[in-house]
């Protein structure tokens, strides 16, 4: 599952370079996670980084991208391909 940006972002950037994917950008006025290159870390890291940085506490699962641990992998290993 993706995991997505909510309102309560507050802009600060500490969740954009821990991310293994590039997957997050910035966006007016929130930061955004692209949910196609969001594999909520799985192929790098046990926890996803963005969560563990973010002091705003606004990283939250993404309902419309459901996925599997298993097609999460898929999708890094299709990413870093
Ligand atoms: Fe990037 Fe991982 Fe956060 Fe997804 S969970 S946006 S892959 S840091
Ligand atoms: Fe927004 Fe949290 Fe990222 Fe900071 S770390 S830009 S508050 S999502």
């Amino acid at each position: 599952m993706a995991l997505m940006i909510t309102d309560e972002c507050t802009g600060c950037d500490a969740c954009v370079d821990p991310c293994p994917n590039e997957a997050i950008a910035f966006g007016d006025p929130i930061f955004i996670i692209n949910a196609l290159l969001c594999t909520e870390c799985v192929g790098t890291d046990e926890d996803p980084q963005c969560e563990l940085v973010c002091p705003a506490d606004c990283i939250i699962p993404n309902p419309d991208f459901v996925e599997t641990p298993e097609q999460l992998q898929e999708k890094y290993d299709n990413i870093h391909s």
